[in-house]
């Protein structure tokens, strides 16, 4: 279990990546000081994982050795006066949810999947519909234990080694390993969402329902039809809620439907069925457009309705783009970006637009930014998709934006320091027995 005995390939959540690792599979917590100094005195570099939900090479590290934390998953303690809970790191949002909801409280934020563990979400400091309100969930942890490569052990807060701690959140793994996590829970009356879909017809269109969104709206979040063209660039699919205020508290019961078997053959991804996707789910949208009550899991996880979804696209896999640009430029980047998608003929099926808010973490790499993001999936077909994202990369820096790192397997050094830079300083928090794929590729000077 601490003895990185086993070597088992490990892909990325995208599938285009594949790398071999030696794995530690610790169950509790006692005993991941022993992995980690095992794995040192055989040479490894170290890495955390939690439920390897990344989509590129942030949370691999080829030849080294990877501590599996999924087993290391029970909450510690709770504290509902102050809707304080500290668990281990390996736990998952999905065990959290079922746990915390029908007692009334909530995540404070929480990503487009349920299956992430708490040590990952800090690692990459994650976000979510409601960032216009509550931020990255770096601004609601409250402490968090970390593991140094030398066997130390470190409690990190925002007064307890501070700089550590704002280096830790965000900071993908590469300060340590998180044990345990102290996060601050909100409360909420019932587990339904009060929830509206309202088809919009362009990029102006959509920025005005954010704006007139966002003062009511807890949550809010835009799919995008990103290969309609001229006066309808940009049209889609406008979702927002709020909790509702009355309702059972008990969460429905999942909503994983059917679990991909294999990977899908690469050809049924091409780009007349995501034309055909995109039209028909637009159309679907207008038709079913308006105010419905409805469950958690459908609202904040519908890709979690069907299992190991990322085989849809074949052995080729595909890759994430998801950038943020900042607010004096956000309208002309976007309408760009989705212009040169549109004219690519590369379009993608998951297009998601959301405006960021003014609340920031504590992370020194934290990914979100005020300003307006745009994630797409596109399926791999190799040069004419690198292509393509060499194109947005030119828009999104032109913009002074940058891209997220857990979405990412191929942006260039130079992309990743302009965009982050706070790297130079987070580099000197980096523990030099923690190393990832990712960090090797865009840390070269
Ligand atoms: C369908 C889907 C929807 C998504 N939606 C969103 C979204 O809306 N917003 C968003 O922000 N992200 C989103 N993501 C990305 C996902 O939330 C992040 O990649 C998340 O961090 C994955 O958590 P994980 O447990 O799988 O972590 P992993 O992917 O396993 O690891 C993430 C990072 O944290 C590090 N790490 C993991 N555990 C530890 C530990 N115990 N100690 C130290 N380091 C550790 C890893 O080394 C890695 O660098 C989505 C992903 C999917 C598949």
């Amino acid at each position: 279990m601490t003895n990185f005995d086993s070597q088992d390939d490990f892909r990325s959540w995208g599938n285009v990546l594949k790398e071999s690792h030696a794995v530690a599979r610790p169950i509790w917590r006692d005993q991941l000081k022993s992995a980690i100094l095992n794995g040192r005195q055989q040479g490894l570099s170290l890495l955390g994982a939690g439920l390897r939900r990344s989509y590129g090479d942030s949370g691999l590290n080829p030849a080294g050795g990877m501590i599996d934390m999924a087993g290391v998953d029970r909450i510690i303690a709770f504290d509902p006066e102050k809707r304080l809970l500290r668990a281990e790191a390996g736990i998952s949002f999905d065990t959290l949810l079922k746990v915390i909801v029908r007692q009334g409280f909530f995540l404070p934020v929480t990503p487009g999947t349920r299956y992430v563990t708490l040590g990952g979400a800090v690692g990459n400091d994650v976000h979510g519909k409601n960032h216009h309100v509550n931020g990255p969930i770096g601004r609601w942890i409250r402490r968090l234990g970390l593991l140094r490569s030398n066997g130390e052990e470190l409690e990190l807060s925002t007064s307890e080694n501070p700089e550590l701690f704002a280096a830790t959140i965000g900071g993908l793994g590469l300060t340590g390993l998180i044990t345990w996590v102290e996060l601050e829970l909100i409360t909420v009356e019932s587990a339904m969402i009060d929830a509206e879909n309202i088809p919009f017809e362009n990029v102006d269109s959509f920025f005005a329902l954010a704006k007139e969104s966002e003062e009511y709206f807890d949550y809010t979040v835009s799919w995008i039809d990103c290969l309609a063209k001229g006066d309808a660039l940009g049209r889609g699919i406008f979702s927002r809620g709020n909790h509702a205020k009355a309702g059972s508290r008990l969460p429905d019961l999942g909503n994983t439907r059917f679990t991909m078997p294999m990977n899908l053959p690469g050809l049924a991804m091409n780009r007349y069925s995501i034309n055909a996707f995109n039209a028909l789910y637009y159309w679907n949208g207008k038709r079913t457009a308006g105010p419905a009550r409805i469950g958690l899991h459908p609202f904040f996880y519908p890709l979690d309705s069907i299992g190991r979804w990322n085989r849809l696209y074949g052995r080729g896999g595909m890759y994430q783009y998801q950038s943020v640009v900042p607010p004096s430029v956000q309208v002309e980047a976007t309408r760009d970006m989705l212009r040169a998608i549109s004219v690519s003929g590369q379009g993608s099926f998951l297009a998601v637009l959301k405006t960021f808010g003014a609340v920031t973490s504590p992370g020194m790499l934290s990914f979100p930014r005020e300003g307006t993001t745009l994630a797409l999936d596109f399926p791999n077909h190799g040069d004419d998709t690198l292509r393509l994202m060499r194109r947005l990369d030119a828009i999104v820096l032109e913009a002074g934006g940058r891209l997220y790192p857990a979405k990412d397997g191929r942006m260039s050094a130079e992309m990743f320091q302009q965009g982050y830079p706070a790297w130079q300083e987070f580099a000197r928090h980096v523990d030099h027995g923690f190393s990832s794929h990712f960090w090797q590729r865009v840390s070269q000077r």
